[in-house]
């Protein structure tokens, strides 16, 4: 058979054009699909193909629908971050709960106050904090938020700010957000210091009480008489003294407490500044054996402050004189360890009740609180021993028995 050469030429020419559409469409199709694949990254263009850039309207669009999809899971995946760390962390206890006051979620915080099992169990069966059922019912009553201080009473007694969201419709059911902050140092914070502001008035409204008196009966009677106005005198400068170091001591203990948490950078040594106590009371009380101090002659070197330490064996020393009636001196011994230096002051007093030793360092606490007075005390000094303490990273440790002494100790550390 015989085929013409041009015949031939043509269908060559026509096979290869074939060839090269078919190619061209299948590899559009190739990169169309791995386009596809890496969508999320890039948007679609329909101009670099050779088929289908007639399609631009129609890649727009996906790409704009593409768009807000990705827009939208990134929201939700943030959405479910959020609701994961922030209400699963947050450190306050949190509750959602529906309508019957069913606890549907709870936080980690939450499930520590309530337990585990506490899902879908009543919220006014596992939080014994009576007025919680009025609050949320407000809430819901009122379609607002409410917050309210309320108290747990059980397992341990706590003070909470409770804040109610006010029910918000969740498909078919309505749902209360809950929030328990626990306000309760605050709560003693405000109470101490309204406790420290009577204290400090009911001290300073004795004395100023007393002079009033001994000023109106020395313009009175003791105008005249020289006698009167002596006695009176006298008892008006021990009431003025008593105002004075009570005002002395509280502006101690406010200095301490505002640096108590600076740790003291100073180097002090104890053989001077024992010694120059020693002195002071031997020329005070004109016996020399009222401090017996017991340390060796080697020089000893701590980290501190020079005269706030000195304040803590002044206050401790004053103590031990105040109450004791006995002969023997007061030993304050000095014994260094390997890292510190351990510090006691004994005296062989009247001792101190088992019971009040944990009282001895709060402000105001006297045991005996009218022989103190009497003895002029403020029962601030054995307080800003323990704040002072604080600061150089001590604790003061009391023990005393009756009729037998009491024994105050702490411990330094060696330069
Ligand atoms: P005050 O200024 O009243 O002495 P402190 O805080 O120093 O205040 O002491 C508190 C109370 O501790 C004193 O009122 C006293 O009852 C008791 N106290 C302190 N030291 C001694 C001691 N060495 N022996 C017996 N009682 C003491």
């Amino acid at each position: 058979m015989y085929i013409h050469k041009e015949l031939i030429s043509i269908l060559c020419l026509i096979l290869s054009i074939g060839g090269i559409i078919v190619y061209k469409f299948f590899r559009d199709f190739q990169r169309l699909n791995a386009e596809l694949k890496k969508w999320k990254k890039k948007p679609l263009s329909a101009r670099d193909y050779f088929f289908f850039h007639q399609f631009e309207p129609v890649v727009f669009n996906l790409n704009s629908h593409l768009k807000n999809y990705n827009s939208s899971i990134k929201k939700n995946k943030r959405q479910i971050l959020f609701y994961e760390k922030f209400f699963d962390l947050f450190p306050d206890p949190l509750f959602i709960v529906d309508e019957i006051n069913q606890i549907v979620e709870l936080n980690l915080s939450a499930t520590k106050l309530v337990g585990r099992d506490a899902k879908t169990k009543n919220i006014n069966s596992v939080l014994r904090i009576p007025n919680l059922g009025d609050l949320i019912m407000k809430s819901n009553f009122e379609k607002k938020p409410q917050i309210s201080t309320l108290k747990l009473v059980y397992p341990v007694e706590t003070i909470y700010t409770v804040w109610v969201s006010g029910s918000s419709k969740f498909i078919k059911n309505k749902l209360n957000f809950i929030r328990l902050y626990d306000c309760t140092s605050e709560k003693k914070v405000q109470e101490l210091q309204t406790e420290f502001v009577a204290n400090v008035s009911h001290e300073l409204k004795t004395p100023v009480s007393a002079m009033v008196g001994y000023c109106e009966t020395l313009l009175g009677i003791g105008k005249k008489d020289d006698k009167v106005r002596t006695k009176f005198l006298k008892i008006l400068k021990k009431e003025s003294l008593r105002m004075s170091s009570l005002v002395s001591d509280l502006l101690s203990l406010t200095r301490i407490e505002r640096i108590e948490h600076t740790k003291p950078e100073g180097i002090v040594n104890l053989n001077k500044l024992l010694n120059e106590i020693q002195d002071s009371y031997s020329s005070s009380f004109k016996n020399n054996k009222i401090l017996k101090l017991i340390m060796s002659s080697k020089e000893i070197e701590t980290i501190g402050d020079y005269n706030e330490l000195k304040q803590v064996f002044i206050n401790i020393i004053d103590n031990a004189i105040k109450y004791s009636d006995s002969k023997s001196p007061i030993e304050l011994k000095v014994k260094p360890n390997q890292e510190l230096i351990n510090i006691s002051i004994k005296d062989f007093g009247k001792g101190i009740n088992e019971s009040d030793i944990p009282m001895l360092t709060n402000r105001f606490y006297r045991v005996d609180s009218t022989r103190s007075r009497d003895l002029g005390s403020t029962g601030l000094g054995l307080s800003i021993v323990k704040h002072i303490l604080n600061r150089h990273q001590s604790e003061l440790s009391i023990k005393s028995k009756i009729n037998e002494g009491s024994e105050f100790s702490f411990n330094l550390p060696i330069k």
